[in-house]
């Protein structure tokens, strides 16, 4: 492999915060060990456009505060075909770009994968995204940062929750995997927690429900946006009907959740990850994604981090159901 003189960073998919913590550490780590570093603006779609710029220290100074990107993101159907991944490639090689790094989820490191694949050209990725599901990783960039901004909210609709005697169905992001919303459940309390991993989630709602009708007291019903039934919306129109003596509300908390200063987990998660991307990349290392395990810092194949599923614990799932209200579902 050539020796490196210059990297490239850019950011992928969607945005999480920390993101920009992650570049400043992927800057500042290169400049610091020797290497130049160019910007990419809008992932891949900048890529192809050619939209790169020269990042400096002072660059990337005042910015691990700030949610979103820097450099911004985008999604490129282009870069799905060969010929948008060629001309990505003539870009690289203009900018005599020697390696990448690239921060974002597992379609950005599918593009990562099969570009390196086809031309000569290293990548390293760093996990960004508030969904937490990436394999090979406890944590990715954004998930802290989200689970505290859905706690926040939840928090306050609990509050008028309450004062109302309602049950509120709040609907979290994740995809097709309940990490945001197992966590985020336990951590305020939820009632009820329905992540997409498991089957027969309206089943354990509408129990919790009949045992609730027992009582009196208002309660929040967390719903992941994957899970079978459709969304929080689709719970409560199943649900409505069954049980007409209950104020049901919908809550869904949408983008809010991507926004916001980084949390101090995530901005020192995202220096760490942005600084051993550089070492991994300075060592020859290529094609890896850079992980957190146990608090420590791994290197993952690219094609295991894509194609491997990461299971939600089991045991927070039980732990979810030990202390609610009523027990486990009967
Ligand atoms: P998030 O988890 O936040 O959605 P992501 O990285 O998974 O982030 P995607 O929209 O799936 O986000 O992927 C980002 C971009 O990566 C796509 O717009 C596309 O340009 C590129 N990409 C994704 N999958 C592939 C693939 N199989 N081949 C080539 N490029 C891909």
């Amino acid at each position: 492999m050539k020796k490196l003189q210059r990297i490239a960073v850019f950011t992928s998919g969607g945005d999480a915060p920390g993101m920009n913590a992650a570049i400043r550490a992927v800057t500042r780590a290169a400049i610091n060990n020797g290497l130049e570093v160019l910007g990419i603006c809008q992932g891949y779609k900048g890529m192809i456009e050619d939209n790169f710029i020269p990042l400096n220290s002072q660059h990337v100074s005042g910015i691990i505060q700030k949610g979103g990107t820097i450099l911004q993101t985008a999604r490129s159907k282009e870069f799905r075909e060969y010929e948008g991944r060629e001309k990505a490639y003539r870009n690289l090689r203009e900018h005599q770009v020697d390696a990448v790094v690239v921060i974002g989820g597992d379609g950005s490191f599918s593009g990562a994968n099969e570009m390196s694949a086809e031309f000569d050209i290293p990548f390293v990725g760093i996990p960004g995204t508030i969904d937490n599901d990436l394999y090979g990783t406890d944590y990715t960039i954004g998930f802290d940062t989200a689970l505290n901004t859905v706690v926040e909210a939840v928090d306050k609709i609990r509050d008028t929750a309450s004062s109302h005697n309602r049950i509120f169905f709040v609907e979290v992001m994740g995809r097709e995997a309940g990490f945001v919303a197992i966590n985020s459940g336990i951590a305020c309390g939820a009632e009820v927690i329905m992540i997409p991993e498991e089957a027969n989630q309206i089943d354990k709602a509408r129990s919790f429900l009949k045992e609730r009708a027992r009582n009196n007291k208002s309660s929040i019903i967390l719903v992941a946006e994957g899970i079978e039934e459709g969304g929080a919306y689709e719970v409560a129109e199943i649900l409505t009907p069954e049980f007409p003596q209950f104020e049901i509300r919908v809550s869904i908390l949408g983008h809010i959740q991507r926004g916001g200063s980084p949390s101090a987990k995530d901005r020192v998660i995202a220096s760490r990850m942005g600084a051993a991307a550089v070492e991994a990349l300075m060592d020859q290392q290529k094609s890896i994604m850079i992980g957190l395990v146990n608090d420590e810092i791994v290197h993952v194949p690219l094609n295991k981090a894509i194609k491997m599923h990461k299971p939600v614990s089991k045991s927070l799932i039980q732990l979810a159901e030990s202390i609610a209200t009523f027990g486990p579902p009967k």
